[in-house]
């Protein structure tokens, strides 16, 4: 039987275009902070002065990137290959900022969900969004240790009101989705040219935590292209609506422990 990664190699070099959504289990496994016995110290160290919680998510970000190791490299490594090439788009819902980082072409990403890179009015004052200041999770992180060098910190704040930024996430109150926009209508477009081209359509880690923005909206694009095909990677909910399914193939796996294992 022909192995499922010869079967994906095979369809995305015969596709015009490559459609990839990233979803929420693309990610390492890692420990919740709280029961990280050392982030377990920073974080009582933190709540000891009220006028601290600000810091709260900068020390979550830089957890998350401690944790984003080299599995996170490798298979974002794998999936720079799969598209090298290609005419390809990459929807993702992931909030890390991690995909900035490899060679995917930011022109070629929309990332909905939001992420680190930018901060908007905490206060809700206005919509603009600011470009977030990337060395303070590490400071925070150091002041936090009680590192001697580390001076107190204050909160960025925001110009226009003086209330603290906060960080632009789906899922938190006052998220600005205007932040996206502009790469999302870029995707629109990308999609309306797929109409009758051969595409394949890749999915990895897509779950039920946001189906409006990768999953539905896949399925009835492999739907209504008869020339498409779609590969889904999800541990858990891999299965494929029964009116895709002859063009589709599910895989049974983590999408980083696919890509690593079945592309070395
Ligand atoms: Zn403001």
């Amino acid at each position: 039987m022909e192995e499922i990664t010869d079967i994906l190699l095979e369809k995305i070099k015969d596709a015009e275009l490559v459609l990839v959504g990233i979803g929420e289990e693309f990610q390492e496994s890692m420990p919740k902070m709280e029961e990280d016995a050392d982030f377990l110290v920073l974080l009582k160290r933190m709540e000891k002065e009220e006028e601290d919680a600000w810091m709260y998510p900068y020390l979550r970000k830089t957890y998350m990137d401690m944790h984003c190791g080299d599995k996170t490299g490798k298979a974002y490594n794998i999936l720079e290959n799969l598209l090298d090439g290609k005419n390809y788009f990459v929807v993702s819902t992931r909030t890390d900022d991690y995909i900035y980082k490899t060679k995917i072409l930011k022109e070629r990403i929309v990332t909905p969900c939001g992420g680190y890179q930018f901060c908007r009015c905490g206060g809700g004052c206005n919509k603009q969004l600011y470009p977030a200041d990337r060395q303070l999770p590490g400071r925070v992180y150091d002041y936090c240790m009680e590192k001697e060098a580390a001076q107190k910190l204050k909160p960025p704040i925001c110009p226009v009101c003086g209330q603290k930024l906060a960080f632009n996430l789906a899922g938190e109150p006052g998220y600005i989705e205007e932040g996206y926009l502009p790469q999302w209508n870029q995707y629109m477009k990308w999609l309306q040219g797929t109409v009758n081209k051969r595409l394949c359509v890749l999915e990895l880690g897509v779950g039920m935590k946001y189906p409006t923005v990768i999953r539905w909206p896949f399925e009835k694009v492999v739907f209504f292209n008869q020339k498409s095909n779609i590969f889904r990677v999800h541990s858990k909910l891999y299965q494929l609506a029964e009116e895709i399914r002859d063009r589709g193939y599910k895989v049974e796996k983590k999408p980083i422990d696919f890509l690593i294992n079945g592309f070395v």
